[in-house]
């Protein structure tokens, strides 16, 4: 079962090389940036967001594979914005809401499957969602299910409460995680 004492996530840094200006937003209630925040009727947020200006480079929290490069995570009229899907050990963390064109690898080429990264290598950029608010979408999942890790239909969460995050069934609350992240980079 998850626990942030988990010896894979131990040493894990935060994904950005400074804190938010406004502070541990990923813990912002009242401005629905935690985990389980209402998003719909039928949603909730399935990850926390670490606020960010636009182009903010986004590290690595640890060393880790690509699963996945997905590009318009989120596809709206306004804005697109790609997600990268990475297997950090046995844990699954989707990095979304980053700039288009810029979720670039060592060799500054688009990430591909099966691609290795360094901790805290600089693995993407902050993409634009809203004006008043761009951000890192940080999604986890504990990597003991198979599948798209967004699913629609998904009524069945393993690890947490609630059950409208529309997510694979492995979800996990982040909050703890980034907690550790931020403590980890001095924060
Ligand atoms: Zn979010």
């Amino acid at each position: 079962m998850a626990d942030v004492a988990d010896p894979f996530c131990a040493n894990w840094t935060f994904p950005f090389a400074t804190l938010p200006r406004e502070g541990r937003t990923w813990l912002q209630t009242a401005r629905r940036r935690t985990f389980g925040a209402f998003r719909a009727s039928d949603r909730d947020h399935a990850g926390v967001d670490i606020i960010q200006p636009v182009t903010t480079p986004v590290l690595a929290i640890s060393a880790g594979t690509v699963l996945k490069f997905q590009r318009n995570f989120t596809d709206k009229k306004n804005f697109e914005t790609d997600a990268l899907w990475v297997d950090h050990d046995t844990y699954v963390i989707r990095y979304g809401e980053l700039r288009p064109g810029q979720s670039r690898n060592g060799s500054g080429k688009t990430w591909k499957v099966g691609d290795t990264m360094e901790q805290g290598q600089v693995i993407g950029q902050v993409g634009y969602v809203a004006r008043d608010s761009q951000m890192l979408h940080f999604e986890m999942y504990w990597g003991d299910s198979t599948g798209n890790l967004s699913d629609r239909t998904n009524k069945i969460y393993k690890y947490v409460s609630g059950n409208k995050y529309q997510r694979r069934s492995d979800l996990l609350d982040p909050t703890e995680y980034v907690n550790l992240m931020a403590r980890n980079s001095g924060f």
